[in-house]
């Protein structure tokens, strides 16, 4: 490709080309839709890429905003029929302003706590303390809107932290997560037992560290890779497949093989299963008390990134009692996307709505999900419309379905509106 500057690593210039401008990708892009601006779509943004490429010089400031608008959602890859890795070329391109303007060191420590899990675990105490002690009530109510709403993100503890314990014999290695482990431990701690209940035994390496999504989404290529080596390390004490019950970990540990390009990477990311890959259905081991609707909502990391939306369904289905219903695009981000909610809060709000508005659509009992962040993103979006929905995460419905819908102390469907 002629033009391109020699000294740009971070994109490929062959994933570029793929794109061949046809505009499929547009309508299928959340941001396009509530911005309206082609600069704002995959299009758009491949375009201002490619204009990137050309040169060494420090972005256009308008230029960043688009790409950074950008919610790496990937749904524009599950539109597009010329398999554009859009991921991958996103990721790159924000490598690349990072290089280009090393201004964001506030920014990189920020996100880099994501990998301290004495820190994390320190955090998830006080903001079940913070819940607990009725703070959390008042703070509602007196703290200006913009701060209430990201108050109402804040992932209060669940029970204990997680603690990874390793087991020779181990059928399957649970990667522990950062949110997953501090803030998400009942979940964890039911997704052993899904697990064991599926005839496998279930380690977790103790020195594992964060996946580094959240770094790769920022642009902050080094150290993600740093992490990769960390976790492949980690897990080179056997061959068993690796479970993850994040999607968006599940996503970029797939990716580590493109993103290190090695032998033992490539290994490293063929072992990685969704959760719901390898668990098996509770059967008539585990009944619902009545007959209940379930909203099952697609994580963009597994419906866009990992291509699995068939495996959770089945498993839900297999619970007897379980009415899946359906909800309006259920695959179409809902604004959470790592801390796009709280960089992009306008936006991000806006998909929340619409979100909320197609699941009071479907008049569900509980609400399902495989994602720590969409699992908050719509907790606090039901609870802003005032719609007292549970939101669990598919092992905790799996593993004990009748609890999760017992946490239903909200009023009949009826009762809501919907
Ligand atoms: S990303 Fe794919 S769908 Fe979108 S314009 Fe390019 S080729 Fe077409
Ligand atoms: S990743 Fe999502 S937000 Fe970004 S361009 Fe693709 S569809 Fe749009």
């Amino acid at each position: 490709m002629e033009g391109i500057a020699t000294n740009v690593v971070s994109v490929r210039p062959e994933d570029v080309a793929t794109c061949v401008s046809c505009g499929l990708c547009l309508n299928d892009c959340p941001t396009y839709r509530i911005l309206g601006d082609e600069a704002d779509s995959p299009r758009g943004r491949i375009h201002l890429i490619r204009q990137l490429m050309t040169t060494t010089a420090a972005p256009d400031p308008s230029v960043v905003t688009h790409i950074d608008a950008c919610l790496v959602c990937r749904a524009c890859e599950t539109a597009c029929p010329s398999l554009v890795p859009f991921g991958r070329i996103m990721e790159g391109a924000r490598e690349e302003i990072a290089h280009r303007r090393p201004a964001g060191r506030l920014r990189a420590a920020l996100i880099d706590l994501v990998t301290h899990p004495r820190l994390l675990a320190a955090a998830a105490l006080l903001a079940w303390a913070y819940e607990r002690s009725g703070l959390r009530r008042v703070a509602r109510r007196l703290l200006p809107r913009r701060l209430a709403e990201m108050e109402a993100l804040l992932p209060a503890a669940e029970g204990a932290v997680y603690r990874p314990a390793p087991r020779a014999d181990a059928d399957v290695q649970l990667f522990a997560g950062c949110l997953m482990r501090s803030s998400f431990g009942d979940t964890q701690r039911s997704t052993v037992r899904v697990l064991e209940r599926s005839g496998l035994g279930v380690g977790s390496p103790q020195d594992q560290v964060c996946c580094g999504a959240l770094h790769a989404h920022a642009g902050l290529g080094e150290r993600s890779r740093e992490l990769a080596r960390a976790n492949i390390a980690s897990f080179s004490g056997s061959n068993a497949p690796i479970v993850v019950t994040a999607a968006g970990c599940g996503a970029h540990l797939r990716a580590y093989g493109e993103l290190l390009g090695d032998e033992a990477a490539r290994r490293y990311a063929a072992r990685v299963r969704d959760a719901s890959e390898v668990a098996r259905p509770p059967g008539a081991r585990r009944t619902l008390p009545r007959p209940a609707r379930v909203a099952y909502q697609d994580a963009c990391h597994l419906a866009h990134g990992q291509r699995i939306r068939r495996e959770p369904r089945e498993l839900l289905r297999g619970i007897d009692g379980v009415e899946l219903v359906a909800i309006a695009d259920p695959d179409r981000c809902c604004g959470s996307a790592g801390i796009y909610n709280l960089t992009h809060p306008e936006i991000a709000r806006e998909l929340q709505r619409q979100k909320v508005e197609t699941i009071l659509a479907a008049r569900p009992d509980v609400v399902v999900s495989a994602n720590p962040g969409c699992i908050l993103q719509l907790r606090a979006g039901l609870a802003a419309a005032g719609a007292r929905v549970p939101v669990v995460h598919l092992m905790r419905f799996l593993d004990d379905p009748s609890s999760a819908l017992g946490a239903t102390s909200s009023p009949g469907r009826a009762d809501r509106g919907a």
